[in-house]
């Protein structure tokens, strides 16, 4: 399941497809200026358009996940503590077994894996500041690793993965994107809290498209690697309306298990 959607290559739409992203991002679905959003008091999907600024509460840029269906774990989810030698540090974290008590798991035990849980503000012209997170399947084609590989990469280098921002992540700030994001419940009950992102894009089609439309006037992006300006992140498989995946970190927005 995950594996299948880290290729980004696969993610380059032929022209039919941009046409169809470019309907459903400039035409079909509700634009809102980033300072208008926390006004919405019905859950839907929206499209804003901003640049990427630091987040202003800053946290852990990943997130200790179940493999099976990328829920949260915790050390006191643990069951075995196999290859520990100095207690629950960097990648032990990742090794030995967990007790998964999702819905879908139902106590199964498991194995961990780090995903990308990467908080993050954007922000328009006018200087509103909307909050978001960029979850794994949206992440992957922006930084084209894995968080587990872009995890590992960090220890083998001798960094600590919880106290450095990587390079790839460092980099899409002042980046513009467009963002087709998920207003839930929680949302609305919570002033503040930080918006799932149901599908973004650099495409410069549609992000020129909507800055005509709605008179943007967005700053000019720093020169930056355009490799990526191509693709329409599919949507997140464990984000959809339907499977919203439970998190249980206190420094986020808890978001509420469907039936
Ligand atoms: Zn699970």
């Amino acid at each position: 399941m995950i594996a299948s959607q880290t290729s980004s290559s696969a993610l380059l739409s032929p022209p039919t497809i941009r046409n169809r992203f470019l309907d459903e991002f400039v035409n079909d679905t509700e634009f809102s200026h980033i300072g208008e959003v926390e006004a919405i008091t019905t859950a839907k999907k929206v499209v804003v358009c901003g640049s990427i600024i630091p987040a202003s509460n800053y946290s852990r840029w990943y997130y200790i996940a179940c493999k099976v269906c990328a829920t949260t774990l915790t050390m006191e989810n643990k069951e075995s503590h196999e290859g520990e030698i100095d207690g629950e540090t960097s990648l032990n974290q990742f090794k030995g077994k967990y007790k998964c008590r999702s819905m879908k798991c139902n106590g199964a035990i498991v194995n961990a894996v780090a995903r990308y849980r990467v908080p993050f503000d954007v922000q328009d012209s006018t200087g509103s500041i909307l909050a978001l997170t960029l979850w794994e399947g949206q992440a992957l084609p922006i930084f084209k690793i894995t968080a587990m590989d872009l995890f590992k990469r960090l220890v083998e280098s001798g960094a600590n993965p919880d106290e450095i921002l990587p390079k790839e992540i460092h980099d899409i700030e002042g980046q513009i994107f467009a963002f087709k994001i998920n207003i839930q419940q929680y949302n609305i009950n919570k002033e503040g809290s930080s918006y799932n992102i149901y599908r973004l894009t650099k495409d410069k089609n549609i992000i020129d498209e909507l800055q005509k439309k709605h008179e943007l006037n967005l700053p000019q992006e720093p020169t930056s690697d355009s490799s990526n300006e191509d693709f329409v992140t599919h949507p997140d498989i464990n984000m959809s309306d339907k499977d919203s995946v439970n998190i249980e970190d206190d420094d986020v927005t808890t978001l509420e298990t469907n039936t």
